[in-house]
């Protein structure tokens, strides 16, 4: 670290637990997506819950999922695959126990929410099985051809709301963890209505999703803004492998569209990649063609704009058959019809975006993070199932098994309500500096992001990286905002930190993480942790199950 590197407080926000209002729950969990509502669930079993989020419903990234939810369903299909699978393409730093642990609970996750009522896509009578990329077998389950998500969560959402021990608490943005020595007991939240509040919990489950919206462009939401990685880490959290973003190869490229997810599924029912001049170009990247791993999709489509000079490449999905497509990906068919794409007929133009965020918060295998009283599951968590590049749909079943671990653990956990012992307060020091204009800030770590810490990465211009936002960092941290905007760009100039310094010191291209400078094929095995000590962050490396290494 620079002498003059930026100090990050402990709490983002003043407050004061005697004029404060308070809450009080046994278990609280952050988060409507997929691991939040089943942490919730789970936890209901045995405690009182509250479950809260910044957004409606349809502000996570399970929403908008479409492809599916990877599992062994087919009779020809066994666990041991799923798991040598998703350790291939992890690239060997996977956490192996987490990774057989979710593979090996998929198949009863799934047989839970048909009994429960979830209804999956059926061909013939039997479950309809997609083919993604990275996967030896037809494994991935569906809803609503390409509404997955959507499905999802409705489906959860609605038996969370009735049931009788969970609270839901909507438009409630977590600001920051709150911690009486060194043990977490709950939140500070702020709610339009009811401002500001603490939220006192016996155990915290975080599942406030990944950081996708630090870059310019992405496909996830606009609230995944990474709040929960940068609260657990002010709150002590070890936070892990920042820089392992996984970009998807084919989104929507049209100007003024948001970059609307092509599903992989659409490659793995035969759609073709062509380039401008109509050219299927994947064979000279890959053995597998448009089933190659995504970052090798990715940086084939890099390299192929670079060649043709293109803007974009394109999706032809002819080959699929116009009625089969419309069939299969209503949703898809209808996105590209808004914008006057005709998929019969025309091409869709697409690009690559950031997708999914690999880093986050280090968990064990029982989604307890090192802080007492602190749970991650889901997106917000770097439990070491994707190693380094995640295999396509194994992220909504992580949500389900790891997410209902988090809630059983956390109930299991809970010893009443927590409650202040004495008085709580942070009062921030008032800055004499210049107002800010927060959409600039935002806008230009977006840009800068994507152009210097994106696909392809070198090392001087993410040390320069580094220390453009570490500038930004100073006039933009001692600000104390009193909104979501405020609190979200501090967050996303803390995160953007850690990713582009922790792709600045993993010199080796690894999964998804690609040095153009460094692309030889001796990757760190190891992952890069991140700490808050005295206000100031930590970088060192763990080792593969997380653990500290001696220096
Ligand atoms: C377009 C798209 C398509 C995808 N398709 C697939 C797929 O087919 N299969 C697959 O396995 N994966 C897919 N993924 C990835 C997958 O959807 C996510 O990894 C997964 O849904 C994450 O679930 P989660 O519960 O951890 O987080 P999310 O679903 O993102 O939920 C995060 C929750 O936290 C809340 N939150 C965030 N910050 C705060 C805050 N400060 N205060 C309060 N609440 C907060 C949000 O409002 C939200 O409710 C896709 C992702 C995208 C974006």
């Amino acid at each position: 670290m620079t002498p003059d590197a930026p100090q990050y407080r402990r709490y983002l926000t003043d407050f004061d637990s005697a004029r404060t209002g308070h809450v009080f729950t046994e278990v609280l969990v952050v988060g409507t997506g997929v691991a939040g509502l089943s942490a919730a669930l789970a936890a209901a079993e045995r405690a009182d819950v509250i479950v809260l989020a910044k957004g409606a419903l349809e502000f996570s990234s399970t929403h908008w999922a479409q492809g599916g939810i990877a599992a062994v369903t087919a009779p020809a299909d066994t666990v041991a695959q799923h798991v040598a699978d998703t350790l291939t393409v992890g690239c060997g730093l996977n956490r192996r126990e987490v990774v057989e642990t979710v593979c090996g609970a998929g198949p009863q996750r799934i047989d839970e929410l048909i009994a429960a009522g979830f209804a999956f896509d059926e061909h013939a009578g039997e479950l309809a099985l997609g083919l993604e990329g990275g996967h030896h077998e037809n494994r991935v389950l569906h809803a609503g051809g390409d509404a997955t998500g959507r499905a999802l969560s409705d489906f959860l959402f609605v038996r969370a709301k009735a049931h009788e021990r969970i609270r839901v608490f909507q438009q409630c943005f977590l600001i920051d963890l709150l911690t009486v020595d060194g043990v977490c007991c709950g939140a500070v939240t702020f709610h339009p209505k009811y401002g500001h509040q603490l939220v006192w919990a016996g155990q915290t489950v975080l599942a406030s999703g990944g950081y996708g919206q630090l870059y310019r462009e992405t496909t996830n939401p606009p609230g995944i803004t990474g709040d929960g990685v940068a609260a657990a880490l002010r709150a002590g959290a070890c936070v892990a492998d920042m820089e392992l973003v996984q970009f998807h190869p084919t989104t929507l490229y049209i100007a003024g569209a948001t970059r609307a997810l092509i599903s992989e599924a659409v490659r793995g029912e035969g759609a073709h990649l062509v380039d401008r001049s109509g050219y299927r170009f994947m064979a000279d990247y890959h053995a597998d063609g448009e089933l190659a791993p995504r970052d090798v999709v990715s940086r084939a489509i890099v390299a192929q704009l670079k060649k043709t000079h293109g803007t974009s490449v394109f999706l032809d999905v002819r080959p699929i058959g116009v009625e089969r497509f419309a069939r299969r990906f209503p949703t898809i068919t209808a996105r590209c019809a808004e914008f006057g794409v005709d998929v019969g007929r025309e091409l869709i133009p697409v690009r690559p975006a950031a997708h999914f965020s690999i880093g986050g918060v280090v968990v064990d295998t029982t989604a307890r993070t090192n802080v007492p009283g602190l749970f991650a599951c889901g997106e917000v968590s770097c439990s070491g199932l994707h190693g380094a590049n995640r295999l396509a749909s194994n992220s909504l079943l992580e949500g389900l098994v790891l997410g209902k671990v988090a809630g059983r653990e956390a109930a299991s956990a809970v010893n009443g309500v927590a409650r202040p012992a004495g008085r709580l307060r942070n009062e921030n020091p008032r800055s004499p500096k210049t107002l800010l204009d927060l959409a600039d800030v935002r806008q230009s770590l977006r840009s800068l992001l994507w152009r210097n810490a994106g696909i392809e990465r070198h090392g001087e211009r993410l040390a320069e990286t580094v220390e453009i936002i570490d500038f930004w960092s100073k006039f933009t941290l001692d600000k104390t905002f009193d909104d979501t905007a405020g609190w979200e760009i501090q967050n996303m100039l803390l995160l953007g930190r850690m990713l582009a310094d922790g792709a600045r010191r993993r010199t080796r291209s690894c999964g998804v993480h690609y040095r153009a400078d460094e692309p030889a094929d001796a990757p760190q095995r190891l992952h890069g942790g991140y700490r808050l000590e005295g206000g100031v962050l930590q970088a060192r490396w763990l080792g593969l199950d997380f653990e500290p290494l001696a220096h």
